[in-house]
């Protein structure tokens, strides 16, 4: 990694008067979660479909049995690595305002950042498809599949947005309402290829602000929309970003 570009990543957010994040995969798998796309992504070996709500809502307890497997078994321990701890100390700091993601694991919360819209949910909570009501995954018992709601015994769903299901409303409007007042966005570990996400750097661009981007791989706003590059892992650069934040 060039050091000299995480030196100037600080300057530009020192400086700066309304910084976001936006996260992905890239931010997780140094803490162990694997990414869904790509290659070694989770759609090589399982079947995507477990994943469909049409699938879900006809057959739950299959789809259940492979999420169970996939989050519940493997992922619940998972724990905040430094590229995390280095986003919540610049919120409390006051040299980030807030984190837009891709990412389910919730793990920006866990490492302390307050301000988070998660554009796909998280499997760490979930929602009873019929009355709504949110459990945090402490309080559910997957050793009887499908779980069930204390309330109105309706099936329990992960809170994660399934293949065919919309984004949630609330998180895509606060997202687009952070992209609006920033003016500087971290594009940390994704390639942003989905929408709305593939969005957010174009309207933020659009709006004057400077795109710092760190990724292992050129994504398609490399050479288009970043104004600073850092090729890095997440881990690495943000590491050195907080050293010369002096966090
Ligand atoms: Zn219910």
């Amino acid at each position: 990694m060039d050091i000299h570009k995480a030196e100037q990543a600080a300057d530009i957010i020192r400086v700066a008067k309304y910084t976001v994040a936006f996260t992905g995969a890239g931010v997780s798998v140094e803490s162990g979660i694997p990414p869904f796309r790509g290659e070694n992504g989770l759609w090589n070996t399982t079947n995507p479909k477990f994943l469909d709500i049409g699938f879900f809502n006809t057959k739950p307890l299959q789809s259940w049995k492979i999420i169970k497997e996939i989050f519940y078994d493997k992922l619940l321990n998972v724990k905040p690595n430094i590229a995390h701890h280095v986003l919540a100390k610049m919120e409390k700091r006051s040299f980030l305002e807030s984190i837009i993601t891709q990412n389910i694991d919730h793990l920006h919360q866990e490492a302390g950042n307050r301000y988070v819209y998660e554009l796909h949910g998280t499997y760490k909570q979930l929602v009873c498809t019929e009355c709504s009501t949110e459990y945090d995954i402490s309080f559910a018992d997957l050793n009887f599949l499908p779980p069930t709601c204390y309330i109105c015994k309706g099936i329990l769903k992960p809170d994660i947005v399934f293949f065919n299901e919309p984004i949630p409303f609330f998180a895509k409007k606060r997202a687009f309402e952070e992209i609006a007042k920033s003016d500087v966005l971290l594009i940390i570990g994704t390639n942003a290829e989905v929408l709305p996400a593939a969005e957010f750097p174009m309207r933020a661009k659009e709006r004057g602000a400077k795109i710092i981007e760190i990724n292992i791989k050129e994504s398609h706003f490399t050479r288009t929309i970043t104004d600073l590059f850092i090729h890095a892992k997440a881990t690495e650069a943000m590491k050195k970003i907080g050293e010369f934040l002096y966090l």
